[in-house]
């Protein structure tokens, strides 16, 4: 695959063309990850990364994320593509994401959120996807912690930008710019925190 892109690529050059962009997508992560890395140690051209027809949304972003993210972290790569069988808009907040979690590029809110365990106090499932929902198109780099429980949540949501941490009775620990402000009820949880989202 690599071999033949580069053949490609010399014969464009040959003809005049200058501004080449390589190219070798694949939908086999394993096959695109080795024809990537032998474009980018052999030639200076740059290259569009992708791994295509990766699947559904999740699925396809895992598989995305599995055979981009070796090369974004290797420096390896000048335009990328997620090809996901959803609405266009979930690729770019894929890619987006992608960028952000390998350093490349941050652009958007990182949301840093726990499993959940015995320990949470809340609906903290639909806590999250509320707050996802409502920061889903925040351009503002910013890092967001929605986190179960007041032994280990308050640690995050101090280092955040802003963030919750489950307290007893379903309430919620409210944190802004490393400071604890107040107990919030759950029912205005998201609302509060958005609140001092807007404020940052
Ligand atoms: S932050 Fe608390 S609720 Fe969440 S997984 Fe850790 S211990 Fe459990």
């Amino acid at each position: 695959m690599a071999q033949l892109a580069r053949q490609y690529a010399k014969s464009f050059q040959k003809a005049g063309l200058e501004k080449i962009v390589l190219s070798v997508k694949s939908s086999n992560v394993v096959a695109s990850l080795a024809a990537y890395r032998h474009l980018a140690a052999q030639d200076s051209w740059p290259l569009h990364l992708g791994i295509t027809e990766a699947g559904g949304e999740l699925a396809g972003a895992v598989k995305t994320a599995a055979g981009l993210s070796p090369l974004l972290l290797e420096g390896i790569g000048d335009t990328l593509r997620v090809s996901l069988t959803s609405d266009p808009v979930r690729e770019i907040h894929v890619a987006d994401l992608l960028l952000s979690a390998t350093g490349v590029r941050r652009r958007g809110v990182e949301i840093i959120s726990c499993p959940t365990c015995g320990r949470t106090t809340s609906d903290l499932f639909r806590i999250l996807k509320q707050v996802e929902k409502a920061l889903e198109h925040e351009k503002r780099p910013l890092t967001v912690a929605v986190m179960g429980c007041i032994v280990n949540g308050p640690g995050e949501a101090r280092h955040a930008d802003a963030g919750l941490a489950g307290a007893p009775n379903g309430s919620f620990m409210l944190f802004a710019k490393g400071r604890l402000l107040r107990r919030v009820p759950q029912k205005h949880a998201v609302e509060a925190l958005l609140k001092e989202i807007q404020k940052i």
